[in-house]
C-alpha cells in the first residue's frame, strides 16, 4: 500500500488543465489566472513529500487454498524425514487463519499465521474494516462481501465488528492528532517567517448532517492559511446508536446502571446537548470549542478567522472571548461571499426600483431599470464577477482594490467624447481597450454604449457602500475557504 505520497503529478495536471483555459475566452482566462495565483500557487510553495518506506514484497493476494497447498504439497519435502507435507488452513479468525504444515510421517505441526497481529487479531481483518468503511460499507455489508465472494467466513458478527472498530477509531485519533499537531507547528513557522507572530491565521467552516429538521451530526474544520493543512476537528453528535438501543427501557434501574457505565467508559457518541435542530448555536458550539482549545493543544491563538458571511456565528465566537478580555479576534472575508453581494444588491435594486402609472383606474409597476440597455441578468452577472476580480487581483492593498472597483464604473461611463479611463489598469496588456489603444498611440472609439445616467446614478451607492475601508479591510490576503468545503465534502463521501 505504500506509495511515494506526493501532490506533484496532481499539481502538474491541474497546470495542464489551466494552460488548455488560455485558450478559451479572456475573461475566462482571467479567472483561471487569478485562481492559480492564489490558491494552487500557495500549494505548490508549501508542497512537502513525505516518503512512506514501500516494500514491494510485502502486499496481499487472495488465493485458491487448495489449489496452491495442493500443488506445493508435490513439490516440497519434510526436512526431517522427506516425507509428504500436508497443508491445511485452520484456526479461523474472519479472514484471518493459520497454515497447519504437517509431515505425513513425523507427527509435528507447525502453524503459520497468514497475516501479522495487532492486539491478537489478524492485520487484515482491521485492514478490511477500514478500508469497507472507507468506501461506506459498513458491518452487514462487509458480511455481504464474504459470503459473495466465497472466502470461507462470514465476517464478524456485529459485537465483535464493534470492538475491531473501536480499536480502529483509537488508532485514527491518534494519528490525525499527530498529523494535526505536525501542521500547526508547521502552519506557526510559516506563519513566523511572514508575519513576525504566532498568532495563527485559519479558514473555518462548519457542516451538518440533516436529517428531517435536525441535524444530528456536524463536523467543522479549522485549516492554516499558509500551509492549506488542516489544524484541528471536531465532531459533533447528537445521536448514539448504544442510547437509542436502551430508549425503550429508559428510567428503569437497569438503564441507570448501564448508563453510568457508559458514560464513564466514555463510548457515548453523544456529545452534543445543544438543541439539534438550530444550525446557528451548533456552529457557534463547535467553532468556540475549536478557538477555546487552540492553547492547551498546540499553546497558540488564533489571530484571524476566515469565514462565511454568516457573522452571527462569528459574533458568537468573539462575544465568549476565547482568549481572554484582551484578545481580539480579527475576521476576514471570504472573498467569494463577498462578491456575491454585488450581484445581490445590484439584482435588489432591479427589483426594488419600480415606477407606477395609472390608467384607466388600474396601477401598472414597472421595473424601470431592468429594461434592455439597462440592468439585464446578465450585466449584472458581469459587473459581480468584475468585482470580484478587482478584489482578488489586488488583496494586498486596500487603495488598489477601492481603484479597481472604481475602474469598473467609470470605463462603462466612458464615451467618446468624454473618456474616464483613468482608473482601468495602462498598458499593452491592459483589459481596458481604450488603455491599449493608449499605449498603442492609436485612436480609439467606444464600441459599446455608456450605462445611462439613471443606471449610474442607481448603481453608485452600491460601489460606495461596497467598496468601504472596512469591508475591504477584511478583504486583505484573498482568503479562501474552499479547503474547507472541500475537507467537508470529503467526510460526508465517507461517511
Ligand atoms: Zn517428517
Ligand atoms: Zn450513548
Ligand atoms: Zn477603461
Amino acid at each position: 500500500m505504500g506509495r511515494k505520497v506526493t501532490r506533484i503529478a496532481q499539481e502538474k495536471t491541474a497546470k495542464r488543465l489551466c494552460r488548455s483555459k488560455k485558450k478559451a475566452n479572456p475573461m475566462k482566462r482571467k479567472i483561471s489566472e487569478i485562481s492559480r495565483s492564489s490558491a494552487s500557487a500557495k500549494k505548490i510553495k508549501t508542497t512537502q513529500e513525505f516518503e512512506v518506506p514501500e516494500d514491494a514484497e510485502k502486499h496481499y493476494r487472495i488465493i485458491h487454498f487448495l489449489l496452491v497447498f495442493n500443488t506445493i504439497s508435490t513439490l516440497v519435502k519434510c526436512v526431517a524425514c522427506g516425507e509428504k507435507i500436508n497443508f491445511k488452513s485452520c484456526d479461523k479468525q474472519s479472514l484471518g487463519f493459520k497454515i497447519e504444515v504437517k509431515c505425513k510421517m513425523c507427527s509435528e505441526k507447525n502453524y503459520v499465521p497468514s497475516s501479522e497481529k495487532i492486539d491478537q487479531k489478524y492485520e487484515i481483518n482491521y485492514r478490511f474494516i477500514f478500508i469497507m468503511r472507507l468506501l461506506g460499507v459498513g458491518s452487514s455489508g462487509c458480511n455481504k462481501f464474504c459470503g459473495l465472494m466465497d472466502l470461507g467466513c462470514t465476517f464478524l458478527d456485529y459485537k465483535s465488528y464493534e470492538r475491531y472498530f473501536d480499536k480502529i477509531i483509537e488508532i485514527v485519533e491518534n494519528v490525525a492528532n499527530r498529523f494535526f499537531s505536525s501542521a500547526a507547528n508547521e502552519e506557526k513557522k510559516e506563519t513566523m517567517k511572514k508575519n513576525k507572530t504566532s498568532d495563527l491565521t485559519v479558514s473555518g467552516d462548519g457542516s451538518w448532517k440533516k436529517q428531517g429538521f435536525n441535524s444530528l451530526y456536524g463536523v467543522a474544520s479549522l485549516i492554516g492559511y499558509y500551509t492549506g493543512k488542516i489544524i484541528d476537528v471536531a465532531v459533533k453528535s447528537a445521536y448514539c446508536e448504544k442510547c437509542k438501543m436502551w430508549e425503550n427501557k429508559c428510567k428503569t434501574a437497569e438503564f441507570e446502571e448501564w448508563y453510568e457505565d457508559h458514560v464513564q467508559k466514555n463510548e457515548c457518541d453523544k456529545n452534543h446537548a445543544g438543541p439539534a435542530g438550530n444550525m446557528e448555536v451548533n456552529a457557534i458550539v463547535v467553532l468556540l470549542e475549536l478557538f477555546k482549545r487552540s492553547m492547551q493543544k498546540f499553546q497558540m491563538m488564533y489571530k484571524n478567522y476566515i469565514g462565511d458571511g454568516d457573522s452571527k456565528t462569528f459574533g458568537g465566537v468573539t462575544n465568549a472571548k476565547p482568549y481572554g478580555e484582551n484578545f481580539a479576534i480579527k475576521k476576514k472575508e471570504y472573498i467569494g461571499h463577498v462578491q456575491k453581494r454585488m450581484g445581490a444588491r445590484l439584482r435588489n435594486l432591479v427589483k426594488n426600483t419600480v415606477q407606477e402609472t395609472k390608467t384607466k383606474g388600474k396601477t401598472i409597476r414597472k421595473k424601470v431599470l431592468s429594461s434592455k440597455e439597462k440592468l439585464t441578468a446578465k450585466l449584472i452577472d458581469k459587473l459581480t464577477i468584475y468585482y470580484g476580480l478587482a478584489i482578488r487581483r489586488n488583496s494586498d492593498s486596500i487603495h488598489k482594490m477601492r481603484t479597481a472597483i472604481w475602474a469598473t464604473f467609470f470605463h462603462y461611463s466612458s464615451t467618446d467624447e468624454h473618456p474616464q479611463h483613468e482608473m482601468c489598469p495602462a498598458g499593452a496588456d491592459s483589459w481596458c481597450a481604450w488603455q491599449r489603444a493608449f499605449a498603442a498611440n492609436e485612436e480609439y472609439q467606444h464600441d459599446y454604449p455608456p450605462f445611462p445616467r439613471d443606471v449610474l446614478e442607481a448603481i453608485k451607492p452600491i460601489y460606495e457602500e461596497l467598496s468601504n475601508d472596512v469591508l475591504l479591510e477584511c478583504c486583505l490576503g484573498g482568503f479562501t475557504q474552499n479547503n474547507n468545503e472541500s475537507f467537508n465534502q470529503l467526510v460526508w463521501k465517507i461517511t
